[in-house]
């Protein structure tokens, strides 16, 4: 799925974003109420010369989890150790990364929500109380064996922080939920990625980009090197407006930052539904969809730009939504 507006993370992305990251506090922008959260937090337990609480970042992909998680490391001076959810398959695999952890290392775990339930309770006494249960042998043989582990922070990642056990959930010290950003921010996020890529770029152009990221960097820094190429193979000396609106409307990005796929959501939802309400796994199979993959990447911006609406009884598509395509919705 070559989707170039996802928030998820794609292998094109991976190696650029190593040199996009924000590194520490004072250079990752926005997201106010979690940075200053942290950054008590973090303080506080610099004063009293202790590992930081667990952290657990949820929110939807692309929104800088995984960038505030190294910066947690940066901040506290300790190791940063990675890994996620779906690499752990048994509690072998887990205890060999505990095992290894040194005095106050963040563990950085993405995708935390798909530890398998089995393998999440060794979890539990590591997180608490600092040390690990194991069986070690099968049968009557099989005794339990105590190790124990240097204090160390869990810093775990989610898209969907329902989907987390409570006793999981309830191990975290510190909650932190990300928001999608404002054009403001991504217009800023835009410039800075900007300065690294030794490009210029108009204030108008910027803002453009910023205005079709869906409010989140992952997104505003891959249109930036999209459009980029495009100025570049033009000859222009800095990105202009101009270019970067031809460039998104060749990529299919409207001016709401919607592609093809949301347009076939809204439009499955409005001339396949009468509008809704439809339940979900409807309006999946409908455009082809997997339902999880419409819930956790689609429709959270779409939730968030007041385009479909939950109800009990499935989604709805906004008067909103008609709007946007020059529908009217009747009865609203
Ligand atoms: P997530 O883990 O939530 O999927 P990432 O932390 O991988 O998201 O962020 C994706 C990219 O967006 C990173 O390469 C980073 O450069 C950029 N980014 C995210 N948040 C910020 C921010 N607050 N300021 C600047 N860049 C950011």
């Amino acid at each position: 799925d070559e989707r170039i507006i996802t928030g998820e993370e794609q292998v094109q992305d991976t190696e650029v974003e190593l040199s996009l990251r924000p590194a520490y506090l004072n250079q990752y922008i926005g997201q106010h109420k979690a940075k200053e959260n942290l950054e008590i937090f973090i303080k506080a337990a610099k004063m009293r010369n202790e590992p930081l609480d667990h952290v657990l970042l949820y929110g939807p992909p692309g929104l800088g989890k995984t960038t505030l998680a190294g910066i947690i490391a940066n901040e506290m001076g300790v190791q940063f150790r990675s890994t996620s959810g779906p690499a752990i398959e048994r509690a072998g695999d887990l205890a060999a990364i505990l095992s290894s952890l040194e005095v106050g290392d963040v563990l950085f775990i993405d995708e935390i929500h798909r530890i398998p339930r089995s393998v999440e309770e060794i979890l539990y006494p590591a997180m608490e109380d600092f040390f690990l249960d194991i069986v070690v042998g099968s049968g009557p043989s099989a005794r339990s064996v105590r190790i124990d582990l240097p204090p160390f922070t869990l810093v775990g990642a989610t898209t969907r922080a329902g989907l987390l056990s409570a006793p999981l959930r309830d191990r975290f010290g510190v909650l932190s939920r990300l928001e999608f950003y404002d054009a403001n921010d991504l217009c800023e996020i835009t410039e800075r990625t900007a300065k690294i890529f030794e490009t210029t770029i108009t204030a108008q152009a910027a803002e453009e980009i910023a205005c079709r990221s869906r409010g989140t960097p992952r997104i505003a820094n891959r249109l930036l090197r999209r459009i980029r190429d495009i100025s570049q193979v033009k000859g222009e000396n800095e990105i202009s407006l101009q270019t970067t609106k031809d460039a998104l409307e060749m990529l299919q990005v409207d001016r709401a930052g919607l592609d093809n796929t949301d347009h076939k959501l809204l439009l499955g939802i409005i001339e396949g539904f009468k509008g809704g309400p439809v339940g979900l796994d409807t309006i999946a199979a409908s455009i082809g969809e997997e339902s999880q993959t419409i819930e956790e990447v689609y429709e959270p911006f779409l939730l968030q730009i007041g385009y479909i609406q939950r109800t009990p009884r499935g989604r709805v598509a906004t008067a909103k939504a008609y709007h946007h395509f020059g529908l009217e919705k009747k009865g609203d």
